[in-house]
């Protein structure tokens, strides 16, 4: 089934947790495609995702699924922490996907983290809504290597203009204050620990929603560059007003002053 331009993959007993997903994609990405200049990924797939590695060998291309036993060890060495924490997640393969929890698997997980960052949402379906939003903006940001912390904040922006209210609790902007550069490579996150990644990804959407809000016409111009080299933090730090070498020593206390000043 082909929803809004996304393979929409699932086991014939997925069936209704596969129409809570089709449902946010069609409303999800009207919403992208209105926030940010990225253009539509090629073919790619929404796996409703039931099984760690199940998910996987149905998101990934055949040729990287040729080279999945080598990053096997990897993944499941990640093993049931990261499975439990995640409700989603966008494989950067070419063409991506996006693999879903449906409601009965989401059920399971761990909300600890979840629970810090995020506004409650009684209905477990609203909960597979906003998952689905938040990894479908991912994989339209593929097309554009960015910072992790840029990227999720981006995608956090996406759910908020999808539900129409802050989705992101107004308490975390209490963890901004760091003054060295957030975690910029996706490769450091399963390392961090539970409040090191509230942190980042409270900081990500803090930092993203100031240039958002402040700098619209900036930050969609970075966003449009085709290369690694569109966010710098020479770019940055142009954007807000900085000198190059302050930009991380004085970016979080701007956006607190700004919000709370
Ligand atoms: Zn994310």
């Amino acid at each position: 089934m082909i929803v809004e331009g996304f393979k929409l993959i699932f086991a014939p007993e997925e069936e209704a947790g596969a129409q809570v997903i089709r449902g946010a994609i069609e409303d999800s990405v009207p919403v992208i495609r209105q926030l940010w200049p990225f253009r539509p990924p090629r073919r790619a797939k929404v796996v409703v995702w039931t099984d760690w590695m199940d998910g996987y060998r149905q998101g990934l291309p055949r040729f990287q699924l040729l080279l999945l036993p080598l990053f096997r060890k990897r993944i499941v060495g990640y093993g049931d922490r990261l499975w439990k924490l995640v409700g989603g997640i966008t494989l950067r393969s070419q063409p991506p996907a996006v693999l879903v929890k449906p409601p009965r698997v989401l059920a399971d997980a761990d909300i600890r983290i979840g629970e810090k960052l995020f506004v409650h949402l009684d209905d477990i379906n609203d909960r597979v809504r906003s998952i689905t939003c938040h990894e479908l903006a991912h994989a339209y940001a593929t097309v554009r290597p960015l910072p992790a912390w840029l990227n999720e904040g981006i995608a956090m922006l996406t759910v908020d203009r999808l539900f129409g209210f802050d989705t992101v609790k107004p308490q975390t902007m209490e963890l901004l204050g760091a003054v060295t550069a957030p975690v910029r490579s996706y490769r450091a996150l399963p390392r961090l620990t539970n409040s090191e990644l509230v942190k980042f990804y409270a900081r990500g959407y803090w930092l993203t929603r100031y240039l958002h809000e402040q700098h619209p016409e900036e930050l969609r111009r970075i966003l449009s560059q085709r290369f690694a080299i569109g966010v710098t933090d020479r770019r940055l730090a142009k954007i807000v007003g900085v000198q190059k070498s302050e930009l991380w020593e004085k970016f979080d206390g701007i956006v607190w002053d700004h919000y709370r000043g």
